[in-house]
C-alpha cells in the first residue's frame, strides 16, 4: 500500500521502512495493557486526516483490534466508514468474533495463515487450551476462530475417530459396508474434514514407507494407521492420497460421494490383493 512501484520483493527503500516500522505515512498502533485506549486512536485518526508525506495513502494497523475499548471504538467508527481517499485502515486480529459487530460490518475480512503447525498449537495454548487441545486444534481446525474452536473441536474428533474406526473396519477386517458409509459421510464432509481425512491416509502412506509416527500428522492415530500401511502398502496408498485430494468440489448428484467410494473401494481391492 506505501510502495511507490508496486516491487513485489517489497525490497525498495519504502517497503523496507514500512516492515521496519519507520516510514512516515504508516501509523502501528499498539494496546498498552489489556485495552487499546481512545487517545490513541483519535491520534490515529489526527494522523489519518494529514497529507501522506511520499506514498499514496497513510496506512494505519491497529495490532489487537480486539481489544480496542468501548470508546475507543466508538470513536473509530465514523473514519472507518469514511476513511477518505488517502487514509487505509489495517486491523489486526486472532478473534475476530470479538470485534463489535458495527466494525465488523464495516471491514473488509481478509484471513491470513498464522504460521507453522508448532507455531498455532502454541497460539492455542496461549489462549489457555491445555497441549492435548492446542495440538488437535492446529491440525483438525487450522484457521478456526476461538469460538468455533470451543464448539466443534469434539465435533472434529468424533469425525476423525469415526474416519479411522471405519477405515480400519473396511481395510483390516475386510467390511465393505463400512467404507460404503465412510465414503457417503465423505461426500457432505465440510472442507477441514475433507483435508483431515487425506491427512489420515497419508500418515498410512507414510507408515507403509517406513516413517516413523513421530513424524505423522495425526499422531493420535497412529496404531491404526500403521496397521493400514502395512496392509495396503505405499504405492495404493500414495496414488489413493492424490485422487482423493483431487475431489471434486461441490456436492451435486451426489458426485463427491462416487469420488470416495472409488477411492475406499481401490483401497479395499488393494487390501485384498496382499491379503
Ligand atoms: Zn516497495
Amino acid at each position: 500500500m506505501l510502495c511507490p512501484g508496486g516491487d513485489p520483493d517489497r525490497s525498495c527503500e519504502s517497503c523496507r521502512r514500512a516492515l521496519h516500522a519507520f516510514h512516515p505515512d504508516l501509523l502501528n498502533v499498539q494496546p498498552e495493557g489489556v485495552q487499546i485506549r481512545v487517545d490513541r486512536v483519535r491520534e490515529a485518526i489526527a494522523f489519518g486526516a494529514g497529507k501522506p508525506y511520499e506514498s499514496a495513502r497513510r496506512v494505519v494497523r491497529i495490532a489487537r483490534a480486539e481489544i480496542l475499548g468501548p470508546e475507543a471504538a466508538n470513536a473509530l467508527l465514523k473514519s472507518l466508514e469514511e476513511p477518505g481517499a488517502q487514509l487505509h485502515w489495517i486491523l489486526t486480529t486472532t478473534r475476530p468474533e470479538s470485534l463489535l459487530a458495527t466494525i465488523r460490518s464495516r471491514c473488509l475480512a481478509a484471513p491470513v495463515a498464522s504460521g507453522t503447525r508448532s507455531d498455532r498449537v502454541r497460539e492455542w495454548q496461549a489462549r489457555g487450551f491445555d497441549a492435548e487441545d492446542a495440538a488437535d486444534l492446529a491440525i483438525l481446525l487450522p484457521g478456526a476462530e476461538e469460538k468455533e474452536a470451543r464448539e466443534r473441536l469434539e465435533e472434529a474428533r468424533r469425525f476423525r475417530s469415526d474416519a479411522i474406526e471405519a477405515l480400519a473396519a473396511g481395510l483390516l477386517d475386510r467390511k465393505i459396508a463400512s467404507l460404503v458409509l465412510l465414503a457417503e459421510r465423505l461426500g457432505r464432509a465440510e472442507p477441514a474434514e475433507l483435508t483431515s481425512f487425506i491427512e489420515l491416509l497419508a500418515d498410512a502412506a507414510l507408515a507403509a514407507a517406513g516413517v516413523s509416527a513421530e513424524l505423522f500428522s495425526h499422531r493420535a492415530a497412529a496404531g491404526p494407521l500403521v496397521q493400514i500401511g502395512r496392509r495396503i502398502g505405499s504405492a495404493a496408498l500414495t496414488k489413493a492420497v492424490r485422487v482423493a485430494a483431487d475431489h471434486p468440489p461441490d456436492t451435486r448428484r451426489g458426485n463427491r460421494r462416487l469420488h470416495f467410494e472409488m477411492v475406499l473401494l481401490e483401497l479395499w481391492l488393494a487390501a485384498s490383493s496382499t491379503r
